[in-house]
Order: C-alpha cells, then structure tokens, then sequence
C-alpha cells in the first residue's frame, strides 16, 4: 500500500468537522486495507506505532524536525526556523518546503506505508550517543520521497502532533460500519476496553469477524480499561440503589494501580496505561511472593503508610513514589502498601463476566495475605445503619469514604464503563455541595496585577465521551499558588493550539488554546445553568449549559488521568440533579 493513500485519507479527515462524516470517511477506507497492513494503519490514525500502553513512544523536538526538513529540501535552516515561528507546526513547513523539492527531484521513489513504518520504528529505536543524528537521518530519507501532503503527516506523527480526529470511538465506529452492523457495536468497544490495543481489534475483526472479537479476553501484560463508580448523595440513597443490601470497602486515597503477575515477572500499570512497576518495585516483588497463581491479573490501591506505627498516609504521601528518579530512596523513605479490590484473571480464567461475591472469593484465596499485600476492608451491610457504621470506622481509619459495591449476579467487572455496580460516597459530600471535578485545561488567560506576564486564570473543561469533546465549564483563577503558577508554562505549553483545538466546543474565548491535556482536580460551591459555558448545552434548558461556581485548584494535578478520563458531562448533569436546586439562578 502506498502511503499517499494513508495519508490522502488523513487530510480528508482533518478537514471534516462532522464526526459522522469522519466515520465513514475511515470505514470507506479501512474497508480497502489490506489485512496484514490493517493494524498499522489504525495505529498511525492515531499517531502511533503501538498500543497505547507499549513504553516507547516516537518523539522527536521540533527543532531536530526542521534540521531533517532544511536538509532534504535544501534550505538554509533560518529559513525553516522563521516558518516554523510563523506557522508553529512543521508539518506545515515540511508541506511548503517539501513542495518545492519534490518537483525537483528525478530520483524520487514512491513512499510505500511498509517503508515508513519502518522508518519510523528506527527513529524511535535510535539510541546510543549519535541518536538525533541517526533519527535525523531516518526523517531525511522519508521525506526524500514524501510528497507535500505526506510530509506534513510525517512531520506531525513524529513530533506526537497527529491529531486529524480520528479518537479512540470514531475508529471503534469505523470497525462496526466497515466489518459488522451497528448492533455489534457495544461487542466491539468491549473488545477493546480488556484489550486496549486497537490494532488488535482492528486485525482480528477483519480476519475473524464478530465471532473472533467476542472470543478476545483479557491477557496478562495487556492492560484493561478500568471500572468507575458513579456516585450517590447518601449513605441511605446508595443501600436503596443497590436493593438495601450490598458490599460495602472502605475507599483508599492512593494511586489505583492493575498488577499483571505472569510467570516471568510483575508489570504494574497505572489507569492511564503509564508503566508504573518502577516506582513500586516492592510491590511488584511482594504481589509474586503472595500470590498463589501462576498468571493474574488485580486491582489493587496502593496507599503509603507511616513506617513506624503502620497508620495509611495522605495521598501526597504516595505521589513521592511517581517521580522518575531517585526512586531507590522513595523507596526506602515512603514504605507502601497494596490494598486489592478485585481479580479479572487468574490461571486461564478470565474473571471479568464473573458477579462481585466470586471475584472477592477467589482475591482472598488466591493470595497470602499480610504485609505489604491486603484487601480492602470489606462488610456486607444489610440497612442504611449499618452503612453509617461502616462509613464511620472507615473515616476513622483515615480512608476518604466507601465504595458501595453490588452483590447481585449481573454484578460483573464492566471495563472501562462508569456505572452504580460500584457506588462511592465520601467524607467531602458531607461538607460541600459537590464531589471534586477533575476538568482538563484547554485555554488560559493572561493575569493582571500580580499575575502580570503569568497565566493567570485556566478555562476547564469537562469530557463529553458520547460526541468526543471537550466542553467548557469554568473559568478557573483561584487555589494556585506562586509556585504552581510559575510552573504553568512548563505544565502547559506542550500543548499550545494555534486555535481552539478540534475536539474543544467553547464560546468563552481565552488568550491561548491548549489541546485537552492537562487535568487538575477542582472544587467548586455549586453546578449551575450558564449561558456561556457549553457542557450539556441544550440538555437541561434551551440555550444553557451548565457551568459551576467559586471553582478552585484544590493542589492536585492528575497526572494519573488521560484527559479523556476528566469528570464527564454526564457525570456533571447527575451531579446538578443531585444538588438541591433553590439556587438555578443563571451566572
Ligand atoms: P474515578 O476513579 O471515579 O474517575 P477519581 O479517580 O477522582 O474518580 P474517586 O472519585 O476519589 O477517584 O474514586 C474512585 C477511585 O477510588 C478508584 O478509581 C480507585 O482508585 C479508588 N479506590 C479506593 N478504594 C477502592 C475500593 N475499595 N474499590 C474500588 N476503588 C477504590
């Protein structure tokens, strides 16, 4: 397959707004990929070579970008820079200069998508003292035979600038209207949540069919799209919802971590897919050690704890154990613990269709418990009583509430969906109006006064996963302090948009656009109908969206979530409906 074709397919993406119409743009196209091509093809939709949760990523500085660029097109390297500052993408200045040189050159070869593939995987595998030169190289001699349109998506997937639209559900959808019907959609999208490797699903729908994607199953070493709770106002609401008897855990404030304990070794992996084994190596050991499986697969919280009288530690604590270096000190000075709350796997068996009662069973046998391996506090409640009692001995014990979890046979492991099996009430709901809200930062605002020549105030969105977009819902100024805002820049400009970002839907104009990147944990004194901001626009009233007041930065960057992972609309609309709404005034 010639690679004009692949990326012929990307500048028609990218100029569709309509995601129906970029669904079928994709599935008209994945429709004529050759099956031994299919899984690279999806990958490189999306910018990459591998599923998300492989650890080497393509990366290349811009600045290494323009070198390959000047030298293939034979331009002085001002001249590229000076366009680069004009335009900000070198796709673009690949695509203007590469214009020129491919009309000039005789001995051009057509760029076929197995070539760049491979010349992409020696970029990211180029190491050793000449690595930059070597990488250089690579680009140079693809771009040698790019075509302007090619080179500009060649540019942008090696400096992680590829975004033509195509998300994760677009593509899921693509897969249905191409292979399959409309009905075999949610078999699909559940494929790929205990898989979380597209291209997999990908190659096998089109080689086996529906059939061959009902049989996929969760594996040791590939990661799996975890579950959430939803939440309820309290403890009375939550007992009811679950039919008045239910599990009840004390909630750990830690890092969630999915263990993958093979017979070879132990990969632990964040929700957002990250590696995580190198910061918990103790865990990682002491999980082999307990665990009476050969293969499994938890999930588990760990949580640091205070080395001399045992008692669990804030979650600031544990956040020393996410930095990059120095971790055989973190080690040794922040001493954790893993608190397991569910099995999906063990020995074969795959765990996740499996009710709540037989998880817990087999978690408790299937390990020794003890040490640095637990399970979460766990009681079955059978009244909102006894629910409070549980409630109490968990804020005693310094967890931040509960989580409810149901015990009726449907009560199976659901993959990456948000929904009331599991139920999480906390300490905060009794305070404030509202749960914290985990927002993305798409723009900023230049400060005032103080805040002169700083970002002063972020606009914050929350994650619509229906249409794939980013909806507005505050303006956020307060809670950061002067090291928080001097870090903004280093935080934040990675993702600098030229304009407001495809997958952003805002009316508040803010003096820069970011690309949904970055997601901070807010607080806020209550949702209200807004006229400016866009999140369930239309939903509850004609014209209004919901926004919410007083927000501020509670100091916690979540790093651990992938902005698609912020708080969703819908999570924002339940929230509204559970608010008491004497005040619906408009702001
Ligand atoms: P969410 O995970 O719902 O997106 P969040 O990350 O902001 O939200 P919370 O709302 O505080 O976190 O609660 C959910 C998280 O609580 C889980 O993702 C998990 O990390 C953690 N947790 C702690 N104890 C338990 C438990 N017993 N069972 C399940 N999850 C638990």
């Amino acid at each position: 397959m010639l690679y004009s074709e692949l990326s012929e397919t990307f500048d028609r993406l990218e100029s569709t707004g309509s995601r129906l119409e970029m669904t079928s743009i994709l599935a008209e196209f994945l429709r004529r990929v050759d099956r031994k091509d299919l899984r690279n093809v999806v990958y490189l939709c999306q910018g990459k070579l591998h599923p998300d949760f492989y650890p080497q990523v393509l990366g290349m500085a811009d600045k290494l970008v323009l070198k390959a660029i000047s030298f293939t097109a034979g331009v002085q390297e001002q001249r590229t820079e000076e366009l680069w500052v004009e335009t900000g993408d070198p796709g673009t200045v690949a695509e203007r200069l590469i214009a020129n040189k491919k009309q000039m050159t005789l001995f051009s070869e057509d760029l076929t998508l197995d070539r760049v593939v491979k010349g992409l995987l020696a970029i990211e595998g180029s190491d050793g003292k000449d690595s930059q030169d070597k990488k250089m190289k690579h680009l140079s001699n693809l771009l040698h035979d790019a075509g302007p349109v090619e080179a500009r998506y060649l540019c942008r997937i090696v400096t992680g600038r590829m975004r033509v639209g195509a998300g994760d559900m677009t593509i899921l959808d693509a897969l249905a209207e191409a292979f399959a019907t409309k009905e075999d959609r949610p078999a699909i999208e559940r494929a790929f949540n205990v898989t979380c490797d597209i291209g997999l699903v990908a190659e096998t729908i089109a080689t086996g069919g529906m059939d061959a994607v009902r049989a996929i199953g969760v594996q040791v070493g590939s990661p799996v799209k975890v579950m959430l709770a939803e939440r309820l106002p309290s403890i009375q609401e939550v007992v009811e919802r679950l039919g008045g008897r239910c599990a009840m855990e004390y909630k750990y404030d830690g890092i969630r971590v999915q263990a993958h304990i093979g017979k070879d070794g132990v990969r632990l992996f964040s929700r957002r897919l990250e590696d995580l084994t190198s910061n918990f190596p103790d865990i990682a050991q002491a999980l082999r050690t307990h665990c009476r499986s050969g293969e499994a697969i938890i999930e588990g919280e760990c949580v640091a704890v205070n080395p001399e009288t045992g008692f669990m530690l804030p979650f600031q604590n544990v956040t020393h154990r996410r930095k990059k270096h120095g971790m055989d000190d973190a080690v040794k000075d922040v001493p954790v613990r893993i608190f397991m709350f569910d099995i999906l796997y063990s020995d074969g068996e795959d765990m996740t269709s499996m009710p709540y009662p037989e998880r817990r069973k087999a978690l408790e046998e299937r390990f020794v418990l003890g040490g640095m391996v637990q399970t979460t506090t766990m009681r079955v409640v059978e009244s909102p009583e006894e629910g409070e009692e549980f409630f109490n001995s968990a804020i005693a014990a310094r967890c931040e509430g509960i989580m409810a979890k149901s015990l009726a046979p449907e009560s199976v492991y659901r993959a990456g969906s948000r929904g009331f099996l599991w139920i999480k009430y906390k300490k905060d709901y009794q305070q404030a109006l509202t749960d914290s809200f985990d927002l993305a930062v798409v723009g900023a605002f230049y400060g005032m006064g103080k805040r002169a020549g700083r970002y002063g105030a972020l606009l914050m969105a929350a994650y619509d996963s229906e249409k794939g977009m980013f909806e507005t819902v505050c303006k956020l100024g307060t809670g950061f302090d002067d090291a928080f805002l001097d870090g903004m820049p280093d935080l934040l400009d990675d993702g600098l948009s030229e304009s407001m970002p495809r997958s952003v839907d805002a009316e508040m104009v803010p003096d820069v656009w970011f690309e949904p990147s970055v997601v901070l944990e807010v607080v806020a004194a209550e949702i209200t109908l807004s006229p400016i901001h866009t999140a369930a626009r239309d939903v509850l009233k004609e014209g209004s969206g919901l926004g919410i007041r007083f927000p501020r930065f509670t100091g916690r960057v979540r790093d651990d979530k992938a902005p698609e992972q912020a708080t969703t609309v819908d999570e924002i609309v339940r929230m509204y409906s559970m608010q008491s709404h004497d005040s619906d005034g408009l702001d």
